[in-house]
């Protein structure tokens, strides 16, 4: 039989991982013999390339501390001031989840690693489902990112983008996705969505697969879809482009797909015109095996929704990576997305792992010396135990933290499986409490356990920590959607007591004591967080790459949001 190029990924991905320490110190100590020389690692190496030398001597850093290096490349000093390797441009971070955008240096060793990651990657979906490429096309939403050129004249784009412009996917393309190049790089990303939508019901037939990077992306369309069907189906009916798509890439790439389809129109005008869209995607492509997108992290809070659209379809998250590098892939594609962990490929980065406390105090963990503890190698780490993730790379990252905590839930042969915990740096604090990311999402889990029996979706959620009065206090921004009910003051007050009650001790202790004043839900009108991520996309983060924050600092941001505010409600009583 024929051997399959994603039965050779599994192969691959099993020699790594029962490899997985030669690896990772092979590849350390290629990054090191290549490195050693420049600048910044001179400081600390002496111009040794040694393991031992390299854990006592380079320090764990942030960007903030690379950057002036960074920047100096940007400015065109030679690359070799932090990278033995020369540069072909710049990745772009989405840096809506912890600040600016941050350029990563690209060179032409990483392209090659991340296109073997991206085929690694889907070998255990297709293990599941076949060979998808085989079978028919991908309705996949993806949206390009204007270029910018540093002083150097080098480009800076983000990941997807750079992915999109590859000669090598663009070939594919036609055969493989329903969407158009002209339709990925429009720059008014509402014609790009329109579109993407129109040719994915036109191929209706086709369609196996359907997805986006992260599940925000993919709920967007979908919403998109909600309000524009009949628009597009008088499209199919007539075979003209409507007249709100003024792009002329698209416009051309429309008339070559379009062609007037009065059966096919009635068709999709009869399945999107009910009540109820539940199931709406399993509906309108009925081909479709899975729907694949990020739903993990930050992305959780759009699982319910999407289920409601998907009926039953397996939501996949696929993988976990960052710009900085590519890590993991989720071997159980097939799991529920809460169970969702990533096997980190030991050929990508070698990574370093900061033991982190696991009890609501995400505070780095000390030894019996009080001591910060040491970090740990790949092979090393302990299921259950939580870490930040570091990485050195040859792109110039050494010892540099992510900025993700992540648990180990197992282990495939001598690689660690990774569940995604938390983005470290997002948190509330209105005193001396923390609350992170995960502490606000279990709350958040709890009260909107209120909204079910009376037929609410909470939608969208995001914070921020409100201290224009003493004392401050914690407000939650909820967007709903109405299945059948409508949001009454008593629920949502309920709502608000719910999420003080589960939040952790010390926020409970202060509320006590009135060092944080009553928690407070401001419901906003639909379509809010639209307009927050419009917000964030004109400011410069890729549409693709968005993640809404948890936590709003931006002034501009919160007043989008405050300017829709359709109800307040506050916690009765504290929860202690
Ligand atoms: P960016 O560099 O803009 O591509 O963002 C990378 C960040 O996205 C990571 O550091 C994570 O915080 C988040 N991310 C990527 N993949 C996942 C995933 N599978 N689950 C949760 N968060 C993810």
């Amino acid at each position: 039989m024929e051997t399959k190029w994603y039965e050779d990924g599994l192969k691959m991905i099993e020699e790594m991982t029962t490899n997985a320490e030669q690896i990772q110190d092979e590849l350390l100590r290629g990054i090191l013999r290549r490195n050693a020389g420049t600048e910044y690692l001179r400081r600390f190496l002496h111009g040794q390339a040694d393991k031992q030398l390299f854990k006592k001597n380079v320090p764990i850093v942030s960007y903030e501390d690379l950057k002036p290096y960074i920047d100096r490349i940007a400015n065109g000093e030679t690359t070799d001031i932090l990278l033995a390797e020369p540069i072909t441009g710049f990745f772009m971070s989405s840096g809506t989840s912890g600040g600016q955008p941050k350029l990563t240096p690209v060179t032409a060793d990483v392209t090659k690693k991340n296109g073997l990651f991206r085929n690694l990657f889907e070998s255990p979906v297709m293990k599941q489902f076949g060979d998808i490429n085989e079978a028919g096309k991908r309705m996949e939403f993806m949206f390009a990112r204007p270029e910018i050129e540093t002083p150097s004249g080098l480009k800076a784009t983000s990941v997807t983008t750079s992915i999109y412009k590859g000669s090598g996917f663009r070939a594919m393309l036609p055969k493989l996705y329903t969407s158009t190049v002209e339709t990925i790089f429009c720059p008014e990303t509402q014609q790009s969505l329109y579109c993407q939508l129109l040719f994915g019901l036109i191929q209706r037939d086709e369609v196996v697969m359907i997805g986006s990077t992260f599940a925000s992306t993919l709920l967007r369309a979908i919403k998109f879809l909600e309000n524009h069907w009949q628009e597009m189906c008088s499209d199919i009916k007539t075979g003209q482009i409507s007249h709100r798509i003024t792009d002329s890439g698209c416009r051309n790439a429309a008339s070559s797909i379009l062609k007037p389809n009065p059966v096919l129109a009635d068709l999709i005008e009869n399945i999107c015109n009910c009540k109820s869209w539940e199931g709406m995607i399993t509906k309108l492509w009925p081909k479709a095996k899975y729907v694949s997108c990020v739903c993990t992290g930050v992305m959780k809070q759009y699982t319910a929704e999407l289920e409601f659209y998907c009926a039953g379809l397996p939501l996949v998250s696929a993988l976990y990576a960052s710009s900085e590098a590519h890590c993991g892939v989720n071997l159980e594609p097939l799991c529920k997305p809460s169970d969702a962990s990533y096997t980190f490929l030991p050929n990508m980065a070698y990574y370093e792992f900061l033991p982190v406390r696991n009890d609501g105090d995400k505070s780095i963990e000390t030894n019996s010396n009080n001591e910060d503890p040491e970090p740990v190698d790949l092979v090393n780490v302990k299921p259950g135990h939580c870490y930040e993730l570091l990485v050195t790379t040859s792109t110039g990252f050494y010892r540099y933290k992510v900025g993700d905590v992540l648990m180990v839930t197992g282990f495939h042969n001598k690689a660690p499986q990774f569940q995604f915990v938390e983005r470290q740096n997002v948190i509330l604090s209105v005193d001396q409490e923390k609350t992170s990311e995960a502490d606000l999402f279990k709350a958040v889990t709890e009260a909107k356990a209120v909204l079910d029996p009376i037929g609410l979706i909470l939608s969208e959620y995001t914070s921020y920590v409100d201290t224009s009065s003493a004392p401050g206090h914690y407000v939650l921004y909820w967007e709903l959607k109405e299945k059948e009910g409508k949001p009454d003051p008593k629920t949502m007050v309920e709502c608000c007591f719910r999420m003080e009650e589960s939040l952790h001790y010390t926020y409970k202790i202060y509320r006590k004591n009135n060092i944080i004043a009553s928690l407070e839900i401001r419901v906003v009108k639909q379509g809010s967080f639209e307009a927050l991520m419009d917000y964030y996309v004109s400011k410069g983060a890729s549409f693709s790459q968005y993640k809404r924050p948890s936590c709003i600092k931006s002034k501009e941001a919160l007043k989008i949001l405050d300017s829709r505010v359709t109800g307040k409600f506050f916690s009765p009583k504290s929860p202690l």
